[in-house]
């Protein structure tokens, strides 16, 4: 294949695109594939020949589709959602064509300036004061490791990278038991050690940690000698969206001298709408904020935005600047590779562009409001329908349930099995937590394209199935 043709591919992609995401509710949602399905369908060893497009386009749909989970479809109400609203995929498609790489300003000036607007669009967007300072990161895991990084060297003086951690006091961070994954694996990666990653208790319906707890695990730790180094907030937590008391913990972070990253991945894009700040007040203080556009706002996956209250102490511990990276001459520019672990960079910031001015904030903000308020209702739904109890209330547009009939046996069983009989039925996909240690099933609306009608189905579809497995 050469360029010659590609106008005709393009053109064939464009349309099977549009009539996927037009079609796309008549999928199930979940893929109704066994384990190696696919796998067994790919051929064990690559062509020596050219195959013709025609071919392997027919494969595409005949192996590939089958095989996918549609994260794009309206009655998406797992996980957290993970967008692409079509003016955000015509702004990667034209990236994906021109394929810049963008690790310095020289590399792709459009490119770094873009993203340095388009990141100000968003701090606005968000309400962060002006001042915090944006990146696109290319995972909110990424953009936590940074910051953790970024603590670590603040607090050992800057020399960490080059002395190491051996033979030092222990570097203590602190966080509730409620925040993801990717800040363990922060710490790990840092070296810091899990064993150093302190978790406060959490308390009250927010599931946020207990300020007074953090206040006396700090000040214990300083009294063994250890060396506290910063704390990583949660709001909008994964599980049942648990969020800390921000400006509480700030007021403590910075009477310790603490570094502070909020981790807001999924609820960052709900404040765009001024309503649903109040969760996140305080937050104005903190050194460090991750939000991806990608899963609530519309932004093709993928796309995580940084903000940094200082940059330089970002810059300070990622820059390497060897002689054939310098851009010379030039004064003023940004090189964003230094703010990230990896070298090379995507252009993500045009697709921001296209989504932003195709439906303006007021249009984004009207979805928003309206998965909170379709959530809501549904919630309200299921709390009146008889055997099941609500977990954990409305945070923004998630909430937990469980499904107790009275004389069910053992209730993970019970819950576990409607899970996967929901997900089995294909028409909603839903997955479950676990709240105190008990299995919950939850529920959350973020798809761009979902509807009023879409969510009410999920109340029919939870009662159908529910009403098979009484006991
Ligand atoms: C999704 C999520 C993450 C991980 O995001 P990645 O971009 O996939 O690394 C981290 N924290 C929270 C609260 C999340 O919802």
């Amino acid at each position: 294949m050469d360029w010659q043709e590609f106008g005709q591919w393009g053109r064939r992609v464009a349309d099977w695109a549009q009539d996927y995401h037009l079609t796309v509710a008549e999928r199930p949602v979940r893929a109704q594939t066994r384990p190696g399905e696919i796998l067994n369908a790919l051929p064990e060893t690559p062509p020596e020949e050219p195959q013709d497009l025609i071919d392997v386009f027919a494969d595409f749909e005949r192996i590939v589709m089958p095989g996918i989970t549609h994260w794009q479809h309206p009655r998406f109400f797992a996980y957290f959602p993970s967008n692409a609203a079509p003016p955000s995929v015509l702004a990667e498609f034209l990236v994906s064509a021109i394929a810049p790489q963008c690790m310095l300003w020289q590399t792709s000036p459009a490119a770094t300036e873009m993203e340095t607007r388009m990141m100000d669009w968003l701090r606005q967007a968000v309400g962060l004061p002006d001042g915090f300072a944006g990146v696109i990161q290319d995972s909110a895991s990424t953009a936590t490791l940074a910051a953790v990084l970024t603590m670590r060297e603040r607090a050992l003086g800057w020399n960490g990278n080059a002395e190491g951690l051996a033979g030092k006091a222990p570097l203590r961070v602190y966080a509730s038991s409620e925040v993801h994954t990717s800040i363990d694996r922060a710490i790990w990666i840092s070296g810091i050690g899990q064993e150093n990653l302190v978790r406060i208790p959490i308390r009250g319906e927010n599931r946020g940690m207990d300020p007074a707890a953090l206040d006396a695990a700090i000040r214990a730790d300083k009294a063994a000698g250890m060396v506290p180094v910063g704390v990583i907030l949660c709001v909008g937590g994964t599980g049942t969206g648990a969020t800390d008391p921000v400006a509480q913990v700030m007021e403590l972070a910075e009477r310790h001298g603490l570094y502070t990253h909020v981790d807001a991945a999924w609820a960052g894009s709900a404040m765009i709408c001024p309503e649903f700040r109040d969760l996140w007040a305080g937050v104005e203080q903190a050194d460090s904020v991750v939000l991806n556009p990608h899963k609530w706002l519309g932004v093709q996956f993928d796309c995580s935005a940084h903000f940094l209250r200082n940059p330089d102490e970002l810059v300070r511990t990622l820059a390497i600047s060897p002689e054939y990276l310098k851009t010379h001459g030039a004064e003023g520019i940004v090189n964003y590779s230094e703010w990230s672990i990896p070298l090379g960079r995507r252009f993500r910031a045009l697709k921001i562009w296209f989504l932003i001015r195709a439906y303006g904030l007021e249009g984004l903000r009207a979805r928003i409001r309206n998965h909170v308020a379709w959530s809501r209702a549904l919630h309200d739904r299921v709390a009146a329908m008889p055997g099941f109890q609500i977990v954990t209330p409305p945070m923004w547009s998630l909430w937990t349930f469980r499904f107790a009939p009275e004389g069910a046996g053992d209730p993970d069983a019970l819950n576990l099995a409607l899970v996967n009989a929901i997900n089995d039925d294909g028409r909603i996909y839903l997955t479950q937590t676990r709240v105190d240690g008990k299995l919950a099933i939850r529920f959350q609306v973020g798809q761009f394209d979902t509807t009023e009608a879409d969510v009410m189905m999920a109340g029919d579809v939870i009662a159908e199935i529910a009403a098979g497995l009484r006991p």
